[in-house]
């Protein structure tokens, strides 16, 4: 047994010493738009611009303690349970489609590791049924991507990019990347291979909403806006969205569950913890202002992820 273990760890330090995972050069987006605006201003031009699509691109198997801040829920112990891998389809009337999240890629369908590489080949995490990946349901969709938006760069958001066009911009919060989890664990995925440059958007020049932060127009039209929500990951985005049904929040892991964001319970993994509660406490009371709001969460699609 413990000569097994030990072929293994050798293997597995000889992988690791052969691949690791590339990483694109960052290009800083400054959009030295440095005005106030209100959050009426978000809504304005609501009516009918974007369609709104949640392709769920399969399970990943994760802990409740990194889904919620178990400490602040008396008597919750931590457990494993399978989430969905979510991806969103926002398709504007006249400037075409862009996908916020990439979800997973068809490997996962083939193992449960999918294109977890070095030591992520001995896990098993992941569940994906044949066509359920990102690029067969944008290929049902008639999908034709303009750009990729990233709420932050966490293996689980990065994972179908493989599958998807390099030839358009790649967009995330100013420190993302560096952010991006891509090395721990030696997983070296090659999810941004072919991907020249990924834009970071600096927040600091952006937009501010007073009460909601700061703020990115996407098509510049006010239809579709990224809102700097740092916490989980540095240089986290959660977007707004004006559908043709309304509008609709999508907090990405600012928020993982509905209950989280219900009962004010912050995600359990933060890469800054105090940014994470104050970016939840906007997010929540931005939400409660507005009662028509859709909020879709990170990886809950039904309310059902309870502690
Ligand atoms: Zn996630």
């Amino acid at each position: 047994m413990k000569l097994q273990k030990l072929a293994i760890g050798m293997a597995a330090a000889m992988l690791l010493m052969r691949c690791s995972t590339y990483k694109p050069a960052v290009r800083d987006i400054q959009p030295r738009e440095k005005r106030t605006l209100t959050e009426r201003d978000l809504f304005k031009n609501g009516a009918a611009i974007a369609e709104l699509a949640v392709l769920n691109t399969g399970e990943v198997e994760v802990e409740t303690g990194l889904l919620l801040d178990l400490d602040k829920i008396p008597g919750a112990k931590n457990r494993k349970l399978h989430v969905p891998v979510l991806s969103y389809l926002v398709r504007h009337k006249t400037q075409g489609d862009i996908l916020i999240d990439t979800g997973f890629d068809a490997s996962f369908a083939q193992s449960g590791h999918g294109n977890f590489g070095c030591m992520g080949v001995f896990f098993n995490f992941a569940k994906q049924k044949p066509g359920q990946d990102v690029a067969a349901q944008l290929k049902e969709k008639r999908a034709v991507l303009k750009a990729v938006y990233f709420t932050h760069m966490h293996v689980d958001h990065t994972s179908g990019t493989p599958d998807l066009p390099k030839d358009i911009p790649y967009y995330a919060g100013k420190g993302t990347l560096a952010d991006s989890y891509a090395d721990i664990f030696g997983l070296c995925m090659k999810h941004l291979d072919g991907i020249e440059h990924v834009n970071e958007i600096d927040f600091s020049q952006a937009a501010a909403v007073e009460g909601l932060g700061a703020v990115y127009d996407i098509f510049g039209d006010g239809s579709v806006w990224a809102i700097h929500t740092p916490g989980h990951s540095a240089g986290h985005m959660s977007f707004l969205v004006n559908t043709t049904t309304g509008p609709a929040l999508i907090t990405g892991d600012a928020s993982h569950t509905a209950y989280g964001f219900k009962n004010n319970v912050a995600p359990g993994k933060m890469q800054n913890h105090n940014e994470g509660e104050a970016t939840l406490a906007r997010l929540r009371a931005f939400a409660a202002r507005y009662p028509k709001l859709r909020v879709l969460y990170g990886h809950d699609t039904d309310g059902s992820i309870v502690p």
